[in-house]
């Protein structure tokens, strides 16, 4: 059902039936435009020029979902991530780094509403410490367990994010953030590194950054600001209402496919180069 699904969008946003019908992969594994790097459109419905990736020599870094193919950034998100992995590296412990975009940016069928830019990144809260020696360079984070709560590590991870003039917020499982406004956090945070701080659904094993648009993307399209003050107010309880649970039902495919062919439908013109996939 969902091959018969690939190939119907392919017929309709490509015009092309050749080579079917692993439309999956052919996602994953094309190449960016050759252009200036340049974000284009909305975090969740834009799309991502001249992308950019890791050379794999990234001290501290731990790619994990390679076979997603959605390891792709605006040049200003691969640096970040580089610099944050020479961070880690020095405390003698890697960061795994989960999806960030498609090497075109754009919208995806499964996993994220946003990573359309090449702004936005999963980071894992678990470091490995690099004695570990992964034999890979890569990891399933499927196969890990959601952890129960944070270090003092951990936590001055997220700090570092908070801190970057580039990051524009960062989501985290409402419980996690509860436990950083509260006294028994075990490192904290200050009211500007929890300003950035934001609770969101999911996220129970990684924190999601998102930078603001860069200076060379004229067409990225910024999100409303963030509400003032730390995020440990009143806001944060309904997070912990029967109202916000049912904001986390289960989307069935059918649903799933809907939005997504309406995402492709909607995307600014400027990202023609997003439906070339062959
Ligand atoms: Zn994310």
């Amino acid at each position: 059902m969902i091959r018969l699904f690939l190939f119907l969008s392919l017929i309709l946003f490509v015009g092309c039936t050749h080579h079917l019908p692993d439309f999956t992969s052919r996602m994953s594994t094309r190449l960016p435009t050759e252009s200036t790097p340049q974000a284009i459109g909305e975090y969740a419905l834009g799309c991502l020029q001249g992308a950019q990736t890791f050379t794999g020599q990234e001290k501290g870094i731990i790619l994990s979902q390679v076979k997603r193919g959605r390891y792709w950034g605006h040049p200003d998100l691969i640096q970040l991530l580089t610099q944050a992995g020479e961070e880690t590296y020095k405390k003698r412990m890697s960061l795994i780094v989960g999806d960030l975009s498609q090497s075109r940016g754009g919208p995806t069928i499964t996993g994220h509403n946003s990573h359309q830019t090449g702004l936005d990144v999963d980071v894992w809260f678990k470091m490995p410490s690099i004695k570990e020696k992964l034999s890979l360079r890569t990891i399933e984070t499927e196969d890990m367990k959601p952890i129960a709560s944070l270090s003092a590590d951990q936590i001055k991870m997220i700090q570092f994010f908070t801190r970057d003039p580039r990051v524009e917020r960062i989501f985290i499982n409402p419980g996690f953030k509860k436990y950083l406004c509260s006294d028994s956090a075990v490192y904290k945070l200050s009211s500007e590194d929890h300003h950035k701080l934001r609770a969101w659904y999911g996220h129970d094993d990684h924190i999601h950054v998102r930078l603001k648009c860069p200076s060379d993307s004229p067409l990225c399209i910024s999100q409303k600001p963030i509400p003032e003050g730390d995020g440990c107010d009143k806001n944060l309880d309904w997070w912990f209402t029967e109202e916000a649970k049912e904001g986390e039902a289960d989307i069935s495919w059918e649903e799933l496919k809907k939005i997504y062919l309406s995402k492709v439908e909607k995307l600014p013109t400027q990202c023609s180069f997003y439906h070339e996939i062959f």
